[in-house]
């Protein structure tokens, strides 16, 4: 990951940097290129300025003045001295040379154009320059350069012996020339050029420190021999450079380095025709170094830029290149989807020709060998679209189309009809309006459909016989529960009544042998016990009022207290035989109802029936009754502490034959006549568990007119 980073802008550098040595190397090149012509025209013109001055020495020596001079140079007559003067004084203004002076055997100058200036060659001894050497020894046209050994300015000599009529050298007359004026003209166009003489020491440059140091090695008998000839001064000849090195050994260029003064400069130097010398360019290598180096930030940057921007050209073409793969994949995916889905897809174009399927519609219709060169499928052909009526006008219509599902029969080719459901929407695909018909096969569904119909309808006969078995079984319980209720009630009346029946019958007995006795205080007190007696079979009577359903009794102002106090009373027997105590609170407020006070018994009665048999297992049984009146409300609650009303039948206590009591008994009629009774007088019956037992609450209206 990192190399992936670092790699490309390295490999920018590298390559800018391959290019920008390519860059120096072919200034160097061009530079090279640059100077045959430069030297071809140096050399012509150089040769050109001293072949004018070539035979200007030959000429003065057959010059009768200069002749003349040597030959009567011991008779010495100032004015012929003083006419050559002038003479070679002329001769130097006119040709342009820096000096023309005559010299004898001895080397004295005898005469010299410079005669009248400070420095003067005049009757100076030449004699240890080489160009007089050569010369006495009869050798024509010497060329030599040295430094001037009187005026110090340097020159160029060109040196002839002076032969006489018998053609032996009596003198040699020399031309001096200033080549100063080329190191001007390079100073004035910034070149680097210079001129090394065969002993490699440089005697034109354009810069004067670079004058008369060596550009190559110079051996100590050659240095000597310059002190000697004084060619270059009197100073020691060092070397121009710190070191070279040749550029040919790594480039194909005929080029060397050379540091001068620490500053590095590519030299290329050519030989100078008919000279010894050499010709030397150079250049600052910091100057094609700096055109590379701009080069290279240049190259680089654009490098950088077209890089970048072929980066982000490769991104995005990517980008799209992926975004344009994710389509044909989610497109691809949408067409298995479309094609593997259990719902078949049919699409149509506004004139209803069946355009695209889906494989579920392939099956469904039957219409495999549908292709493009197929016909035209009109979908009414294969699908009953009579359901939609008019479909035309569905197919015309330009706005949004929506026909939510119907249900119909698709034709196949073999002509078998199979149930679907199908829906049509409109979908806008490539600006050309196409409605896709969706169709679900709902043969399955419908056979199910029958099959659960047809199941509904045994169920409701089923349940219809069942429920006449239930009623009749019902009826039967019904008779049973009645009978058993009468059997119940009769036993209840026996008892009630068989009580004071005997007690009146022992009263009555008691009565007669009192009567008998004469006694008749004794048997009037046994008759007065029959009273009470007969009240309380009465009242037994009354109960069964209730059901024989014979209404019509009074409903009085009852003092409520009262009333539960008789209930208890009257049940007192039954309490005291299952050694349950009665604990009665708030009992003697007067709180006045409207009821029927047997009925409001038989409630009473009912409740702590049931709470007697609640408590069946308790050793202490306790039933607690209290009364509280409360907004306009009569409040009788009623407590036991048995194991409490099971949870699961708490809704169905009330209801009519509804009992968890062992057959025989319990009917499971009481609770339902209390509710009864209780509601038809505008008031209400409630059962709750306690921590402890169960608690029945009875409301009723306050009678407080
Ligand atoms: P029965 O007493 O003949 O069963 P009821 O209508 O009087 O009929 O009572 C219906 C049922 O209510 C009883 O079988 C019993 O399960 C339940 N029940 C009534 N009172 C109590 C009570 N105090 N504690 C627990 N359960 C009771």
């Amino acid at each position: 990951m990192k190399s992936k980073l670092i790699a490309p802008p390295l490999f920018l550098c590298l390559f800018s940097l391959i290019i920008s040595i390519a860059f120096y190397c072919f200034q160097l090149n061009s530079w090279n290129l640059e100077q045959p012509s430069s030297t071809r025209f140096f050399q012509q013109s150089f040769k050109a300025s001293i072949s004018q001055y070539e035979y200007l020495p030959a000429l003065l020596a057959s010059d009768d003045n200069v002749q003349n001079s040597l030959i009567n140079q011991n008779k010495h007559q100032d004015s012929d001295q003083d006419n050559l003067n002038r003479q070679l004084q002329f001769v130097a203004n006119r040709s342009g040379a820096s000096a023309v002076y005559l010299m004898n055997r001895t080397g004295k100058v005898l005469a010299a154009s410079n005669f009248d200036q400070n420095g003067s060659f005049l009757h100076q001894n030449y004699s240890f320059r080489p160009y007089f050497k050569n010369a006495i020894e009869k050798k024509i046209r010497q060329f030599y350069y040295a430094i001037g050994a009187t005026t110090g300015i340097p020159g160029f000599f060109i040196s002839e012996p002076v032969l006489n009529i018998e053609g032996n050298v009596i003198g040699v007359i020399v031309v001096k020339l200033d080549l100063r004026e080329w190191e001007e003209s390079w100073r004035d166009a910034g070149q680097n050029i210079l001129v090394a003489s065969q002993n490699n020491v440089i005697i034109l440059s354009g810069k004067e420190q670079w004058r008369y140091k060596s550009v190559g090695p110079l051996s100590e008998q050659l240095q000597f021999s310059m002190l000697k000839q004084q060619q270059f001064g009197k100073t020691r000849i060092s070397s121009l450079f710190q070191k070279t090195y040749e550029l040919a050994r790594y480039l194909n260029l005929s080029l060397s380095f050379w540091i001068i003064d620490d500053e590095a400069y590519l030299v290329n130097s050519f030989p100078i025709t008919d000279t010894r010398w050499n010709l030397y360019y150079l250049e600052k290598n910091s100057r094609f170094t700096q055109n590379a180096f701009i080069f290279f930030v240049i190259f680089l940057g654009a490098l950088s830029l077209g890089y970048l921007y072929y980066r982000e050209r490769q991104s995005k073409l990517l980008s799209r290149k992926q975004a344009a793969d994710d389509e044909l994949r989610h497109s691809r995916e949408l067409e298995t989807i479309i094609d593997k889905i259990q719902i078949g897809v049919v699409s149509i174009n506004q004139q209803g020709n069946i355009l695209f399927l889906n494989d579920a519609a392939r099956g469904l219709l039957q219409l495999d060998t549908l292709t493009e060169k197929h016909p035209p499928v009109p979908i009414q052909s294969v699908l009953d679209m009579r359901m939609i009526a008019p479909f035309e006008s569905y197919l015309l219509q330009s706005s949004d189309v929506m026909v939510p599902f119907h249900e119909t029969t698709v034709l196949s080719q073999n002509q078998q009809s199979t149930p679907v459901m199908f829906a049509i929407s409109q979908a806008n695909i490539e600006n050309d309006t196409r409605l896709l018909v969706t169709l679900i096969n709902i043969e399955k569904r419908q056979k199910a459909e029958q099959a659960v119909i047809k199941l509904n309808e045994s169920l409701e006969e089923q349940v219809e016989h069942r429920t006449q078995a239930l009623r009749d079984a019902q009826a039967v319980m019904v008779q049973q529960s009645k009978a058993a209720a009468l059997g119940q009630m009769a036993a209840t009346v026996v008892h009630e009544l068989s009580q004071p029946l005997s007690a009146m019958n022992s009263s009555i007995t008691a009565a007669q042998l009192k009567v008998n006795k004469d006694d008749w205080t004794g048997a009037v007190r046994s008759i007065s016990r029959l009273a009470p007696l007969s009240e309380k079979m009465n009242n037994v009577i009354k109960l069964l009022k209730y059901f024989s359903y014979e209404d019509g009794e009074d409903i009085q102002r009852q003092d409520l207290a009262l009333l539960i106090k008789q209930s208890i009373n009257l049940y007192q027997d039954k309490l005291k035989e299952k050694k349950v105590n009665i604990n009665l609170e708030n009992l003697q407020s007067l709180v006045t109802v409207k009821i029927n006070p047997l009925k409001l018994d038989l409630v009473l009665t009912n409740i702590i029936q049931n709470a007697i048999d609640a408590m069946q297992q308790c050793e202490q049984p306790v039933i607690t009754i209290a009364m509280v009146s409360l907004y306009n409300k009569a409040i009788i609650t009623i407590e036991d502490q048995g194991d409490g009303i099971n949870s699961r039948v708490m809704g169905q206590l009330f209801d009519p034959y509804f009992t968890t009591k062992d057959i025989g008994k319990g009917l499971g009629l009481g609770l339902s006549i209390c509710y009864e009774i209780i509601q038809e007088y505008h008031g209400s019956i409630v059962a709750e568990n306690r921590p402890q037992g169960a608690r029945f609450t009875i409301t009723l209206p306050l009678d407080i007119d």
